[in-house]
């Protein structure tokens, strides 16, 4: 049997390189940080990771995830409603709820896993989800997992969103869900419009801010807090593989009953293995350390603001925005990915995005800043971009 898949999948495989589409992996040979090692032996200032606050090697957390190991052990070999629910686990779930405002919170293996599982449970046929267009894979997953009303409005377009809340005023409950933090563009969603509408037509509010939660707003608390409405979302789903620390696991945080229906009937939860500890102190750690000091969100956003006037300056087109992801189109799809290439050639690391992860014609670089870089690292990276960007005749 297999022999006819082999042919089919190798087709497709070399149809994929031809497309331009393959992904290789790049292999680094050291700790991730602003500079990284590569298997060429060569160093790279690294500006793609979602290493926001530089936690992903602090010593601090690398610490507080082997100090707990020593106390809590590797792994429990368990679901959490069998014999994998640590006192550990508790108090990270609650140091979360407080960090973020909410009433409670349960734990993921992953933010994918906590999109997966959080709408099945909690909204049948009757009801309906409301979704930007632009929402992240693991959102759309989630909803294709259960059997709501399915509605879409294009990115961040409130009259769309006005009117998918109107036509579907016969659900029962309705759910309006968006990312806090859009990954290609760098945008943030538009939280007051969105909270307004849905107060005004009686849905529920949900937001993903994986790429928000640690370094936006003023502590860190995410797009709820850069908004000034923390306590005002319903659902908060987010990543501990991203800021806070980069390792994995993520949660489902707002209201109370809400999180215990999940604890009974979200699939993910109930079928999957509970966090590790090492996961569970890392984070608690970068939780610790998020609340005593602002200095490394200060940090990010000072990078990420220096790098956006100086490349301005130098004449890049860059995608608008407040956050630590800077867009820098280059609109041709070949081009950017040669602007990439070259790029590693002075030693900076970052990836040209192409269809069909970004529109056509919209290729770009997207430049990711960290509290870990240098002030100085940025400024180089600056100046490769505007060495390439001559040779390649760009600017
Ligand atoms: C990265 C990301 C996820 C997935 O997070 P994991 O914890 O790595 O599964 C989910 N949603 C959004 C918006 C993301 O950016």
């Amino acid at each position: 049997m297999y022999g006819k898949m082999k042919d089919d999948l190798r087709n497709t495989l070399k149809e994929l390189k031809k497309q331009g589409l393959y992904k290789t992996e790049r292999i680094i040979t050291s700790a991730q940080g602003a500079e990284i090692t590569l298997q060429t032996g060569e160093t790279a200032l690294n500006f793609c990771a979602n290493n926001y606050l530089g936690l992903a090697s602090h010593p601090e957390i690398v610490k507080a995830s082997q100090d707990i190991m020593n106390d809590w052990g590797f792994g429990l070999s368990s679901v959490r409603f069998i014999c994998g629910t640590q006192q550990i686990h508790k108090e990270l779930e609650k140091k979360v709820s407080e960090f973020l405002g909410t009433e409670d919170t349960i734990l993921y293996c992953a933010a994918f896993d906590a999109n997966g599982g959080v709408f099945e449970p909690l909204l049948g046929e009757d009801s309906a989800i409301i979704s930007d267009e632009l929402n992240h894979a693991s959102i759309i997953d989630g909803v294709r997992l259960c059997k709501a009303q399915r509605f879409r409005y294009r990115h961040s377009n409130m009259e769309e969103l006005e009117k998918c809340l109107q036509d579907s005023q016969s659900a029962k409950y309705r759910i309006v869900v968006t990312d806090g933090v859009f990954s290609m563009d760098g945008d943030i969603c538009k939280l007051p419009e969105i909270v307004e509408l849905c107060e005004k037509y009686d849905a529920l509010v949900m937001v993903d801010d994986s790429h928000a939660t640690g370094y936006i707003g003023d502590s860190g608390r995410g797009t709820a807090e850069h908004f000034g409405l923390m306590g005002r979302i319903d659902i908060i789903t987010t990543t501990f593989g991203k800021a806070m620390g980069g390792g994995n696991g993520g949660c489902t945080s707002g209201r109370a009953e809400i999180i215990e229906m999940l604890r009974q009937r979200s699939r993910p939860y109930l079928f999957s293995n509970t966090l590790a500890p090492a996961t569970v102190g890392a984070t608690m750690k970068a939780i610790e350390m998020l609340s005593a000091s602002s200095d490394l969100q200060h940090k990010v956003m000072q990078n990420a603001n220096r790098f956006r006037s100086q490349m301005e300056a130098a004449g890049f087109d860059l995608v608008k925005g407040d956050t630590a992801i800077v867009p820098v189109m280059i609109y041709d799809e070949p081009m950017a990915i040669r602007f990439a290439d070259e790029l590693l050639k002075e030693g900076v690391y970052v990836i040209g995005f192409v269809f069909p992860v970004v529109p056509r014609g919209k290729a770009r670089i997207r430049v990711q800043l960290s509290a870990a870089h240098t002030f100085e690292q940025v400024d180089k990276t600056v100046e490769a971009f505007i060495k390439v960007g001559k040779n390649l005749e760009l600017i």
